[in-house]
């Protein structure tokens, strides 16, 4: 057998436990980033599947004046060609202005607005909204992410919007075989070709992510505010200076490590993340929910986290 394939074969039985997501890589070399515009990025999404359009404007500079709606829809009711296409407006915590649509043309016209009530803006969309990722390995570290991207493009009707080498574990500068890649589209084929080979892809879900220093899973290490606590008791204090004789999960109290991959925050993170991934939510919104009614809300996804990494949505469209 071909060495090349001995090797693919091998790596389909990896895990993606020792992936984290900080892990990515930030670098030019090891990021590749569509040019695309919006509404070209709005039209490829579309054509492999998003059908659900949330488009935000911010003001180019400052922010946006408090409006009423209606001068809203008027404004909007010139710019566009059928208004009504538009599902709803919205004013955000954050003073941009969402606009909702189902509607492709009219997402498409949205994007290209560049003033409101004569305001410059700019807008954007949630990527995960309108995007999937899977995860590629064995892309040889010679190989630059534009040629992988030109290969995967070429051989596969797919367009991609983002590949990103991570970095490894032990040093956080050295790229590895591992890229992670986001298309254009919420249909993610189960296969692909690459380099004359045919690989089995899957949604890539996110690994918790755990500060090192107050073990909590709301942000990295590297933004927390929280004093440092103890691993193993749960205290203020450092892990060489623990006395306790009983170990104190800071997360849920149970007799265990903070880190313990058993614990039962640790798991319900999990949920949370393939909950986030499936229902194409950005960390906001997704926590935002979680907030509103997380007993319901676990009970809902527990069934679909059973089935591992098939989901109903790909499921659906496997050829
Ligand atoms: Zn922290
Ligand atoms: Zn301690
Ligand atoms: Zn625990």
């Amino acid at each position: 057998m071909n060495p090349a394939v001995v090797l693919l074969k091998m790596s389909t039985a990896h895990t993606l436990q020792n992936i984290e997501m900080e892990d990515w890589a930030s670098h030019s070399k090891n990021l590749f980033s569509s040019k695309l515009a919006l509404h070209d990025q709005i039209i490829c999404a579309a054509q492999n599947g998003a059908h659900k359009f949330n488009i935000f404007f911010q003001a180019a500079s400052g922010n946006l004046p408090q409006l009423y709606p209606k001068q809203l829809k008027d404004n909007l009711t010139v710019k566009l060609r059928n208004v009504k296409l538009i599902d709803h407006i919205q004013f955000t915590r954050q003073n941009r202005l969402l606009i909702s649509t189902e509607h492709l043309e009219t997402a498409i016209e949205v994007s290209n607005i560049k003033a409101i009530m004569g305001i410059p803006t700019v807008c954007s969309v949630i990527s995960e909204q309108i995007t999937s990722r899977f995860l590629l390995r064995n892309v040889p570290l010679e190989t630059s992410l534009q040629e992988l991207t030109d290969e995967l493009e070429a051989e596969n009707t797919i367009k991609i919007h983002e590949a990103r080498r991570f970095l490894s574990d032990k040093s956080r500068n050295i790229a590895t075989e591992n890229v992670l890649v986001t298309t254009y589209g919420t249909n993610l084929p189960q296969h692909i070709k690459l380099w004359l080979t045919r690989q089995e892809i899957s949604l890539f879900i996110d690994k918790p992510r755990q500060c090192r220093k107050c073990f909590s899973f709301s942000h990295p290490t590297s933004k927390c505010k929280n004093e440092s606590i103890c691993e193993i008791c749960g205290e203020q204090h450092n892990i060489q200076s623990c006395t306790s004789p009983t170990m104190n999960c800071i997360l849920c109290k149970g007799p265990h490590k903070a880190t313990d991959l058993k614990c039962p925050k640790r798991e319900e993170e999990r949920k949370f993340l393939k909950f986030k991934c499936l229902n194409r939510l950005s960390f906001i919104d997704a926590r935002r929910k979680c907030q509103i009614d997380c007993c319901s809300w676990l009970s809902t996804i527990s069934p679909i986290f059973d089935n591992g990494f098939t989901t109903p949505s790909l499921a659906a469209h496997a050829p």
